[in-house]
């Protein structure tokens, strides 16, 4: 899918481009969105800062790279805050950060030639000038280069590792999965059914909960915008619930947690309805029940981190190719034309206006 420019996007994009001089203007230059300020809750788009400077010639050993491919990804919203979580913060007025595929335009460097397509660390901008450490050579088979921040990256590999390393499926056990036709869980919910599951997602809007079921084959999707989710969740999951794959926290692990069977598993990769919250809810506090409950039945959470995992990449890349090429798993991205409509298409993680793997079009 590709979304076109709004008026907004598009007004903030050449604000930004009548800055640059008349002398700058005849130069090659990089697009650049910066961190202009940190949110407090609900990022929005005065949070972000178009730029363009002029592109640096490279020194020996450089390369200067062109980004094809930006992927967006809601880790994003944590590097904003000013504290350090698992990784350090994004500075303030420096270029966002992310994944990108990117093309060799010029190289200083033997390992690299013009032309060489690459996984880099690029970030929000158009090109970036690097010496070469990080960078990965694209393999020439993958036909679909922007797979490789996606179904064949690391939302792919997280699915994976989360799945059958943390949650154990086994053939005939209830899988439940949430944000279920995402980056991440539209492949969780595949790898169940390979393995032989039952495999129930939770999504929001009605468009993706047919396609969760017509499509990539679940058993049934339950929307957490329904006020009887808790109710249909349970006639979805009539044996209880084996795995949870939470990705998402709040009302969906309300529903989830009284259908938890006795030594269930449950990777806990991501809680994307908390990461624009300021403070703790409101309500009784239920930990004691919470604590009560993984005892009595046995149950085990455990959180994970993607990039403590990479000694499985050479079993995801073998077991993903594969099952791709057969046509076992399928993969939508939702592509979003121009950088300069990065932010609004970032924000809308956060209400789920994404549908499939969220990647910006950067240029060509
Ligand atoms: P997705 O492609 O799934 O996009 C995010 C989706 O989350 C939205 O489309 C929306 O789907 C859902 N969502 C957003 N806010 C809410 C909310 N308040 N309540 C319910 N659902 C919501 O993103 P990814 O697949 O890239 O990421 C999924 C999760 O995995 C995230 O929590 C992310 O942080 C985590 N993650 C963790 C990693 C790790 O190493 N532990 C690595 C990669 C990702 P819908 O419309 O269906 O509601």
């Amino acid at each position: 899918m590709i979304t076109r420019r709004t008026t907004l996007q598009a007004a903030l994009a050449s604000a930004a481009l009548a800055s640059i001089s008349p002398v700058l203007a005849a130069e090659r230059l990089n697009q650049r969105v910066l961190l202009a300020s940190r949110p407090k809750g609900m990022p929005t788009l005065e949070n972000f800062r178009f730029d363009s400077v002029p592109v640096p010639g490279i020194g020996d050993g450089q390369v200067l790279l062109k980004t094809l491919y930006l992927s967006l990804d809601p880790y994003m919203r944590g590097r904003m805050n000013a504290g350090k979580s698992y990784a350090d913060r994004w500075e303030l007025g420096a270029a966002m950060g992310g994944g990108t595929v990117s093309r060799v335009e010029e190289s200083n460097n033997p390992a690299y030639q013009a032309g060489d397509l690459v996984m880099s660390f690029s970030g929000w901008q158009s090109y970036e000038v690097s010496g070469g450490q990080g960078l990965t050579k694209l393999d020439p088979r993958i036909t679909r280069p922007s797979y490789a921040l996606g179904v064949l990256g690391m939302p792919g590999l997280t699915a994976y590792v989360g799945l059958l390393d943390i949650g154990q499926p086994k053939p005939g056990e209830t899988v439940v999965l949430a944000a279920a036709t995402g980056a991440v869980g539209s492949v969780v919910g595949q790898i169940a059914k390979l393995k032989g599951c039952r495999v129930v997602g939770i999504a929001g809007a009605q468009e993706k909960l047919d396609y969760a079921v017509d499509e990539l084959g679940y058993d049934a999707c339950i929307s957490h915008r329904d006020p009887d989710m808790s109710t249909k969740l349970a006639a979805a999951c009539p044996d209880g619930i084996d795995v949870y794959f939470e990705n998402v926290g709040g009302s969906s692990w309300e529903a989830v947690m009284p259908l938890l069977n006795t030594f269930a598993r449950i990777p806990v990769c991501g809680l994307i309805a908390h990461y624009n919250q300021t403070s703790l809810p409101e309500g009784p506090d239920r930990m004691s029940m919470l604590q009560s409950m993984i005892l009595s039945r046995r149950i085990k959470m455990q959180g994970f981190i993607i990039s403590d995992h990479t000694d499985r990449v050479g079993d995801f890349t073998r077991d993903m190719s594969t099952w791709l090429m057969q046509g076992k798993v399928k993969y939508r991205e939702h592509m979003v034309d121009g950088l300069e409509n990065a932010p609004e298409a970032f924000l809308g993680l956060f209400s789920g206006t994404n549908f499939g793997k969220l990647v910006v079009n950067v240029g060509s």
